[in-house]
């Protein structure tokens, strides 16, 4: 079979004869209404293009088309450290954010520097090592550094990120103490820049949506949180594994979730913790760092966390939320993808439980989106260094209580939601 050019065009053919237009240098006909019916569909209003539904309003409405910003006006990042997270996660990400783009990478491996570079189309004169990463303050095109190292070398990044003059978005654990926090928040206060912790289950669907029905009244009163973050670690030789380079084991890694979760789904934050650690001592992956931890919140209004996160558990992420006339619990709560948010209820005679889809949306992708709306517009972000340094704090009281085997008081704070900024209007939307 061969493809053939039309013969005649009639009077159904789509593309008129003769009244093409000029696109780029392609020469594209263009479009002729049928029946008196517009051909393309939608129309642009306030910037932004429109569809008219298509299904009934018994239907979920469609998401509207990504109104994204052109690529010379979304905010630069610089991508510090090119590991599993930022090659498999952070930079595919980039492709569904809609106000960031990636112009800048930062490795000591040159060859990776190389190939992540033509991967994403960055030029080689925005390509750094660590020695000379300063230089980052004289290209333009760079306004904010996503540090994504090792736990304990993100204090001296994000003071060297700010020197250079840019915002910062720092992964999680902020930091290995709270005094290595609140010096990185000085450093960005000072140099007027803005920080933002990744705290990406604070941006993720299924977690905003639990958080807001819960806040609403919908289970009635909240009575007690459940939420356990689980991993099964492998060699002993890797820098999780290190304290020096971790600053913890199973805590600040993944049982952070759990903690920062409830306190983000609460708006409170707890004034007692109560903890227990265990390692087995013959197992050369905990030498340094815990393997399992559980501990308890008590927050202001009586509401009790009952938290677990291990090093040597398979993989188990979930989070449950348990109220007075009601429950909900997502599976996958804190992993990238897979979330299922199931809400229990009594309905007259019967109990029923309701599994909502709400559609997946890239959890880092809105992370990233967030910080760069909050550069723009110059708002707080949602969760900024404080919000990081609290977490800092409860860890280490964590810590403390394990150690001394009893509860530990925690400073009260006097309204809710202490140390975060608003969501942006796209985001509540
Ligand atoms: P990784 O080991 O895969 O990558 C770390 C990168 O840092 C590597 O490219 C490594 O070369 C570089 N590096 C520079 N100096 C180093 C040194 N002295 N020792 C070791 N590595 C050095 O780790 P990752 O999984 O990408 O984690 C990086 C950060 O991201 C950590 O803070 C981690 O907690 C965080 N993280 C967050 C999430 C999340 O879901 N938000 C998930 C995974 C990791």
């Amino acid at each position: 079979m061969t493809d053939r050019p039309p013969q005649s065009v009639g009077r159904r053919t789509v593309l008129g004869a003769g009244v093409g237009f000029a696109m780029g240098s392609v020469a594209v006909a263009a479009p002729v209404a049928l029946g008196g019916a517009p051909i393309d569909e939608g129309s642009a209003r306030g910037g932004k293009v429109n569809f008219p539904a298509i299904h009934a309003g018994t239907e979920r409405p469609d998401a509207p088309p990504p109104n994204q910003a052109p690529p010379t006006r979304r905010v630069g990042f610089a991508i510090m450290g090119l590991g599993r997270l930022a090659l498999q996660n952070i930079l595919p990400a980039f492709a569904q954010c809609k106000h960031a783009r990636p112009v800048a990478l930062v490795s000591g491996d040159k060859d990776k520097l190389r190939i992540v570079a033509e991967q994403y189309g960055i030029p080689a004169s925005s390509c750094y090592d660590y020695a000379s990463f300063d230089q980052i303050k004289d290209n333009p095109a760079v306004d904010a550094v996503y540090v994504v190292l090792p736990n304990a070398l993100h204090h001296d990044a994000v003071l060297r990120a700010a020197r250079a003059g840019k915002h910062v978005l720092c992964e999680k654990p902020m930091a290995t103490s709270p005094e290595e926090a609140r010096s990185m928040i000085s450093a960005c206060a000072k140099a007027g820049k803005k920080l933002m912790i990744a705290y990406r289950c604070q941006y993720e669907v299924y977690n905003h949506e639990l958080a807001k029905r819960a806040r609403a009244g919908e289970f009635g009163a909240i009575q007690f949180i459940d939420a356990i973050n689980t991993q099964n670690q492998g060699d002993p030789g890797q820098w999780r594994q290190k304290k020096a380079l971790a600053g913890g084991g199973s805590l600040p890694d993944v049982g952070l979730y759990c903690l920062n979760t409830a306190r983000a789904l609460l708006g409170e934050e707890p004034e007692e913790v109560q903890a227990s650690i265990f390692s087995p001592q013959d197992d050369p992956r905990f030498a340094e760092v815990e393997a399992t931890v559980t501990f308890m919140l008590r927050f202001p209004s009586g509401i009790i966390a009952n938290c677990a996160t291990s090093y040597s558990a398979h993989e188990h992420r979930s989070m449950r939320v348990l109220g007075s006339q009601g429950h909900a619990e997502i599976d996958n709560a804190f992993a990238y993808e897979g979330q299922k948010l199931r809400v229990t209820r009594r309905d007259g005679m019967a109990e029923a439980s309701t599994e909502l889809t709400l559609g997946q949306k890239n959890q880092f992708s809105q992370e990233i989106d967030h910080m760069a709306q909050c550069v723009r517009s110059g708002a707080t972000p949602r969760t900024p260094g404080e919000e990081g340094l609290q977490d800092q704090i409860i860890m280490a009281a964590i810590y403390e209580s394990a150690r001394s085997g009893k509860p530990v008081k925690l400073a009260p704070m006097s309204r809710p939601d202490a140390f975060r900024g608003p969501m942006q209007p796209e985001e509540t939307s």
